[in-house]
């Protein structure tokens, strides 16, 4: 299935760029339910996964990335791996100066509502053009920036001195690095101030994880991590539907995915609730395709069923 970028709707064309700015950017979030400002620690456009789905623009950089992701140690992985390898130093590094200042220009612009005066946000509706959140999203995982740590200070105290408690803190993550010791300090520090910690799972067993995610880290790690996060943190699970040459998850892959979030509930790990979404955007691989809402449903109510958590569905438009 091929998108064409120009017809995609507001809510689903996410560059992760802004017009002159490095490191934040802002959409419009169909899960945020307005606008969230997205901060983007990952210059490099470095993943230790490599996600089929994976709707980050990578253009022409993807193949050099492809090969540093697939020479990087999946458990050490940082992107001062990728920096070292560059000759550019300065188009790698994340200046939180400069974050915390394009973080502060975007809220003041949303709140204020110079932003819905650029094109690209005009036609968004009155009831989306409130700031709902700041995002650890972007171009790859997070918490491989070495700077990681200090930028969760820094947007806590962005939203300090913008008075806007309300605003909620977000990281999206894929879960690999979520035991790492001084990620750990760094999220206790994000978790105090509300943050909530939205982790990928996008499998059940190790042979769809291996699939879907491309990843090298051990499936039963992302699994690992994600119970130690539930007993500790706010933790919502996000998990990526769609069909790969024309094959959406069968039923028993679908029932494993379901077993797993048991176990982590059973061994005391709390879930706020469970986003199921499939692709609006252009993904990695051609063959990769959304599920229609009705397939979404299904899925949906099979995990509510066998789960008993909150499920929101996000389609495909
Ligand atoms: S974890 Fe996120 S950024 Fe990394 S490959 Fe997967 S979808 Fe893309």
């Amino acid at each position: 299935m091929t998108f064409n970028v120009k017809s995609l709707a507001s809510t689903q064309f996410h560059p992760s760029w802004f017009e002159g700015y490095r490191h934040v950017y802002p959409v419009v979030s169909r899960r945020a339910n307005g606008v969230s400002l997205g901060v983007n620690l990952s210059p490099t456009k470095l993943c230790n996964f490599r996600c089929v789905y994976c709707q980050v623009e990578r253009g022409e950089g993807r193949a050099e990335i492809e090969r540093a992701v697939a020479t990087t140690d999946p458990e050490r992985a940082s992107s001062l791996d990728v920096i070292r390898r560059k000759p550019d130093l300065c188009a790698c590094r994340v200046d939180l100066d400069v974050l915390a200042a394009e973080l502060t220009r975007l809220a003041r612009a949303t709140l204020d509502g110079e932003l819905f005066r650029v094109e690209r946000f005009a036609d968004v509706e009155p009831s989306k053009r409130v700031l709902r959140d700041f995002a650890f999203s972007g171009d790859g995982e997070p918490t491989l920036a070495p700077q990681f740590p200090e930028a969760v200070a820094r947007l806590v105290e962005v939203r300090k001195n913008l008075n806007q408690d309300d605003v909620k803190l977000v990281l999206i993550t894929n879960a690999t690095r979520l035991t790492r010791p001084e990620i750990v300090e760094a999220l206790d520090q994000f978790n105090a101030a509300n943050g909530e910690i939205w982790t990928k799972l996008d499998a059940g067993d190790a042979e769809r994880f291996k699939s879907v995610d491309r990843a090298a880290i051990p499936f039963g790690r992302i699994v690992e991590n994600i119970e130690f996060a539930a007993k500790r943190w706010r933790v919502k699970i996000q998990t990526a539907l769609f069909s790969q040459r024309g094959a959406a998850p069968t039923a028993a892959e679908f029932e494993q995915y379901c077993r797993r979030l048991r176990e982590i509930l059973d061994a005391g790990g709390r879930i706020e609730s469970t986003q199921l979404y499939t692709i609006a955007r252009v993904p990695a691989e051609p063959d990769v395709a959304p599920l229609t809402d009705e397939e979404m449903d299904g899925y949906a109510a099979t995990l509510k069923r066998e789960t008993g958590l909150p499920v929101e569905v996000f389609y495909s438009r």
